[in-house]
């Protein structure tokens, strides 16, 4: 793409390139000549500017007339103010500020309020002037088609697609809403958990189409045993389940569970046939049954169990006597921590293979907990806890000798040699002994640092940027390579990106999963990719579970891929049954 081009809207034509209309509000008039030259040397009909001195009549331009980039002089930005008073003018224009390196700190604040870049005039040429509007442009039009393509996600993440009604994980948030609340005042939250009796054979002799038709009458029905502020919610199959806030006690759940009961002995007309069909459900309160959503949902769920193992259509309160014991949480701090002692941590290694060649280049380690009784519990689910607690510290540590260590025996014992990554999180990219943890390591288990890969979220990468950058180059001096995870559901603007000594930007799986269906997520993928590569980084997909994904990909000049369909995370073993294959 020319330099000059703007960027193109999905599904318009750039036929007639019309030029790039700049709005330069400068009050320094030395500075606000030297970009018209630059605009002017570019060529009149490619860029067109309109500069004034002033803000409030910026502002004004802004309403009456339509321009393609804001170009304001830091000295007139006033925090969120201004930035608020420039989108009820004209929302979404890319904003870039103008300033010297002197005032890199409020510019940060400044991107980290929605601007788009900040231009140091002491270091500016026309080249890099040109450039830095085009992927302003280009950032700001990848962000827009993001927050459109995020609100369908956002409904499709939340809500079930047949019955309507919100899924397990609106569920989940309301009821943690719901205990909050309940916490403050003083009241109590019920979770009644309801599994229809025998749906099962109603799909085996109906067909699955009736099956569903009774799960939507059903869900209808239900929602009309609550008040509208309450939440009922589909979890999958014939699961269903229901919050009710702000209640007394154990009285008000049973008024509601009976209702459903009663409900259910009108039959459902599916296809011209009555149907009959019951349900169980199993009860549990907060504060007397659990105290956080994990363990109520938990007891509410083995309620119901039992409700049904007793001949079904009944509801059943959870009592602690009901079954002997209830497990602890595993994911508590104290478990972490006897886990990592007891070394009941181990690593799972997924391949990323490089798509020119076919050959693997890294192994990405993840991190399982092989738990005495829970079986392999995964790392969403004590990650966040051990990042709370401050954990992650010493399990990072374990995690990067434990992979070290592998990768240096699978090279003494003549496999090929690739890349190991190692993920690590922000309480460890803040810790101030990271590098020496990191030299340790290298040179404990003797590994080359060329063969280590460290992989930080966009979000970790500009926190504290300046020693970010410092902290990394010096990894990356030691020939460490350094990949942006999960590069899209974060933000971070070019200009900071830019300074990072990044090798790899991974893109986020969310942008993979619907590529096949949603152009917008090809078109975000095409823009991401064009863009690392003119920084001279390499792209990797994650999440890649299909082959129709990957001719995409590979068509899209991205350079790498990792997902389940190559391999899922494996143990150590099929590793090497990998390695010899294909490297
Ligand atoms: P991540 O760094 O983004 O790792 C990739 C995750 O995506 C892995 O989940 C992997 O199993 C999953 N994945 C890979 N390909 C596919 C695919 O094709 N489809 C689907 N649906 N998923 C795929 P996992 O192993 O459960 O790890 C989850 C997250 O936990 C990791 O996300 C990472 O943020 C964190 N984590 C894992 N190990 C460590 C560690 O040692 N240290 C730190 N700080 N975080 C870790
Ligand atoms: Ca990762
Ligand atoms: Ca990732």
């Amino acid at each position: 793409m020319d330099l000059l081009t703007r960027p193109a809207v999905p599904g318009t034509s750039t036929a007639e390139p019309k030029p790039i209309r700049i709005l330069l509000v400068e009050n320094n008039h030395e500075e606000a000549l030297m970009l018209r030259a630059f605009a002017v040397d570019a060529g009149e009909d490619l860029i067109d500017v309109e500069w004034t001195d002033y803000l409030t009549e910026g502002l004004e331009l802004l309403n009456a007339d339509e321009f393609d980039v804001l170009l304001l002089s830091l000295s007139l930005y006033e925090g969120s103010e201004t930035l608020s008073k420039i989108r009820e003018q004209a929302d979404g224009i890319p904003l870039i500020l103008l300033g010297r390196q002197k005032d890199e700190f409020k510019a940060l604040q400044a991107i980290q309020g929605g601007a788009q870049d900040f231009l140091q005039l002491d270091h500016l040429d026309g080249f890099n002037f040109i450039h830095s509007l085009r992927y302003a442009m280009e950032r700001q039009q990848i962000m827009h088609t993001m927050e459109r393509s995020r609100t369908i996600e956002r409904y499709l993440a939340y809500y079930d697609t047949l019955t309507k009604l919100p899924n397990r994980h609106l569920f989940h948030d309301r009821l943690i809403q719901s205990i909050a609340y309940a916490r403050r005042n003083d009241t109590c939250v019920a979770i009644l958990f309801i599994d229809l009796d025998g749906f099962k054979q109603v799909n085996d002799n109906m067909g699955h189409s009736a099956g569903d038709l009774l799960l939507m009458s059903f869900a209808d029905r239900l929602k009309g045993c609550i008040r509208e502020s309450e939440t009922a919610s589909r979890f999958g199959g014939d699961e269903f389940s229901v919050v009710l806030s702000d209640i007394e006690g154990e009285h008000d759940a049973a008024v509601v569970a009976q209702r459903i009961l009663e409900s259910c002995k009108y039959p459902h007309m599916i296809a011209d046939q009555e149907c009959l069909i019951g349900s169980s459900i199993g009860i549990s309160v907060f504060p007397s049954d659990g105290t956080n959503a994990e363990i109520l949902i938990r007891n509410a769920d083995t309620a119901m169990y039992l409700a049904k193992q007793d001949g079904g259509h009944q509801y059943l309160f959870y009592t602690p006597s009901i079954i002997n014991g209830v497990p602890e949480e595993p994911a508590h701090e104290k478990n972490i921590r006897k886990a990592l002692e007891n070394e009941e941590l181990l690593l799972y290694f997924q391949p990323q293979l490089d798509l020119r060649t076919g050959k693997i280049i890294s192994l990405e380690a993840l991190v399982r907990w092989r738990h005495p009784n829970y079986g392999i519990i995964s790392p969403d689910q004590f990650i966040p806890a051990a990042e709370k607690s401050g954990l992650i510290v010493p399990i990072g540590e374990y995690v990067l000798r434990r992979a070290c260590e592998q990768n240096k025996k699978w090279q003494e014992r003549g496999f090929p040699a690739v890349r190991i990554a190692v993920n690590l999180s922000m309480r460890q990219l803040k810790h101030r002994n990271l590098l020496m943890q990191v030299n340790e390591v290298l040179a404990q288990t003797e590994m080359d640092p060329h063969f280590l890969g460290l992989e930080i979220t966009e979000n970790s990468a500009i926190h504290r940027c300046d020693e970010t950058v410092h902290l990394l180059e010096s990894l990356k001096n030691r020939g460490i390579q350094i990949s942006i995870d999960d590069f899209g559901i974060g933000y971070s603007s070019l200009s900071y990106l830019k300074r990072l000594p990044v090798q790899i930007l991974k893109i986020d799986r969310s942008f993979v999963v619907n590529m096949t269906r949603d152009s917008e997520d090809v078109a975000i993928i095409r823009a991401i990719i064009a863009m690392a590569h003119s920084l001279g980084i390499r792209v990797t997909a994650e999440g890649v579970e299909s082959g129709e994904q990957l001719t995409i990909l590979r068509s899209l000049g991205c350079d790498a891929i990792q997902g389940y369909h190559f391999s899922r995370p494996v143990s150590a073993d099929i590793i090497e049954g990998l390695l010899h294959r294909f490297c």
